[in-house]
């Protein structure tokens, strides 16, 4: 029985295929309690809250788990130039992403809400373990990452178990881990963003893997057509708006599947193809993507390593505007 909890500001579910492995899941769901207690801004004594607090004023000494976490949001905001930016926290508050109610925001708010995003102004301290903040009111947010660091977590937990065959699905970070039979791979599907309740608009093949995805499945509209959802772009301020409706991010690491799907969904399919070739050779580690476009085309990194197959007729694999 494949068991599941409400934890992260979303639900987890983890199937581990043995009805005998109870310890197992008590496990897992303690630490993804422990790492919600570290990482949500919203709890007062969260590593997190404490630094956007105090983090202008002293440096704070944060666990091990936020550092390192810290550390690769770092790298991944230097690897795609901001893009993705740790710092984004004031954006997120000003618009109202975790209430979910869409609403117009002031030039002179948004102005303000950005004087204070900026992932340069995060210094940590390798020695202390200590993070400290350049400016005040800078506010962290690990949204985009942290999810994809406990996903990492759960697997560390599979391997000290013994776990033979699990599939995790931690709100939508998916990892396939062990071999689904002798024969066959893991079929994954990626939604149809236009229809994201029905047939999945990709199947992929794939080994032991996670699969991250970052996409907008709802929009919400006002007078202005603008459209307001939770990714958001560090230059303007604004929900991101461009040829996208979702990326997916294929990786034995779903950190950095996490954390990249949201990167790539902010700079758009042709910039992410370069960020992409960088991002493999820093983290040493295999990283693909799927683009859905509003086209209803799908572009698929270069050399697309897996089987995969298109369930719906009117889209097509369509190649990126500007090759490599
Ligand atoms: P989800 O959490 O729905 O799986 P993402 O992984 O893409 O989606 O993370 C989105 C969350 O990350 C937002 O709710 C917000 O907290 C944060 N965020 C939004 N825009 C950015 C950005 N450009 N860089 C880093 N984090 C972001
Ligand atoms: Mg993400």
């Amino acid at each position: 029985m494949p068991s599941y909890e409400r934890v992260m500001g979303t639900v987890c579910l983890v199937n581990l295929y043995d009805n005998n492995k109870q310890k197992c899941y008590d496990e897992i769901f303690e630490r993804l309690r422990q790492i919600d207690e570290e990482f949500d801004a919203d709890k007062k004594q969260s590593d997190i809250a404490l630094i956007n607090d105090f983090g202008f004023e002293r440096p704070i000494m944060v666990c091990d788990d936020v550092y390192s976490v810290l550390e690769t949001a770092v790298k991944i905001s230097e690897i795609t130039e901001g893009a993705f930016d740790p710092t984004v926290g004031s954006l997120v508050s000003l618009w109202k992403i975790k209430s979910g109610s869409p609403h117009e925001v002031s030039a002179n708010d948004l102005k303000e809400a950005l004087s204070v995003v900026g992932y340069k102004n995060i210094i940590l301290d390798p020695e202390s373990k200590s993070v400290r903040l350049k400016k005040k009111g800078i506010q962290l947010d690990l949204g985009a990452i942290a999810k994809g660091f406990a996903t990492d977590e759960i697997v560390k937990i599979f391997k000290k178990h013994k776990v033979k065959k699990a599939v995790i699905d931690l709100g939508g970070n998916i990892y396939v881990y062990g071999k689904k039979s002798l024969s066959k791979p893991w079929n994954v599907g990626i939604k149809n963003p236009q229809l994201p309740d029905s047939v999945p608009l990709v199947k992929v093949a794939l080994p032991e893997i996670s699969v991250v995805t970052s996409g907008v499945y709802e929009r919400f509209y006002d007078g202005s057509a603008k459209s307001y959802h939770h990714i958001l772009s560090p230059s303007d301020g604004y929900p991101v708006d461009n040829d996208i409706l979702s990326v997916s991010v294929i990786s034995p690491s779903s950190m950095l599947a996490d954390a990249f799907a949201t990167a790539f969904f902010v700079l758009g399919t042709e910039k992410s193809l370069q960020v992409l070739y960088s991002a493999r050779k820093e983290f040493r580690m295999e990283i693909d993507a799927i683009f859905i476009e509003k086209d209803r085309g799908i572009v698929f990194s270069e050399n697309f390593p897996y089987f995969y197959s298109i369930l719906y007729d009117e889209w097509e694999r369509k190649s990126p505007k500007s090759p490599l």
